[in-house]
């Protein structure tokens, strides 16, 4: 399997308040035009109380058909409306029902737990939840690792869940050591910057070793006779 460095999953702008205050979406579309992106995923922070959503998905509407009347036949990039929503203690998602049903959704660990029992029954109960695509940024708190029967476990949930772990080049996870597991059991990985500012977007250099992980390399060894 090759990875795309074309496509960028996970991209935040300036609807939160920490990211760049010129992380604007036409800016964003400008620069994946630039960086000749085939796919972005505008992927904003969202919780149940977000009252700015349906500004914020006409804005993106909005900038993709002029992009599109610009583009005048050429390639343009594919812009992907989305969020990224906390998994909670219970793994019930932090987002509003009717998006999460019908938007490109990153479920992420955004709270310290301190408890690794709960930490695996949320994971599992979003990995089980239809509406989730992406799990972000995968990794364990600092206070607990998981038993190799643990992790072959989720490994095993993701994949029959068809659920995609993203390779995060600002964290730099899921932890390298993972992905074999990963990649035995059949999940999908793909790359998400998570980028905060204009530069970050679909910048992966910080994690071609997790690229080369997942990448399936067996072809390019030389065959033993
Ligand atoms: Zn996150
Ligand atoms: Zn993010």
């Amino acid at each position: 399997m090759k990875l795309n460095l074309k496509q960028d999953f996970h991209v935040h702008c300036n609807y939160n308040d920490h990211s760049s205050r010129n992380l604007t979406i036409p800016a964003i579309m400008q620069q994946a035009k630039i960086l000749k992106l085939e796919t972005l995923a505008i992927t904003e922070h969202v919780r149940r109380t977000s009252n700015w959503i349906p500004k914020y998905l006409k804005e993106i509407n909005l900038y993709n058909s002029n992009l599109k009347r610009k583009g005048n036949g050429q390639e343009f990039p594919k812009i992907i409306s989305g969020f990224e929503a906390k998994i909670l203690r219970d793994g019930s998602i932090d987002c509003p029902d009717e998006y999460a049903r019908d938007f490109f959704l990153i479920a992420s660990f955004h709270t310290i737990y301190g408890d690794k029992s709960l930490w695996l029954n949320a994971l599992k109960t979003a990995i089980r939840n239809p509406d989730i695509t992406v799990l972000g940024h995968l990794a364990p708190e600092a206070t607990f690792i998981l038993e190799h029967s643990e992790l072959e476990e989720i490994a095993y949930e993701i994949a029959i869940n068809g659920k995609i772990v993203e390779l995060n080049a600002k964290y730099h996870r899921p932890p390298i050591d993972w992905i074999p597991s990963f990649k035995q059991k059949g999940v999908k990985f793909h790359l998400a910057s998570d980028a905060h500012s204009l530069d970050e977007i679909g910048q992966f250099s910080r994690i071609s070793d997790l690229i080369s992980a997942a990448e399936d390399s067996r072809e390019l060894e030389p065959s033993i006779p």
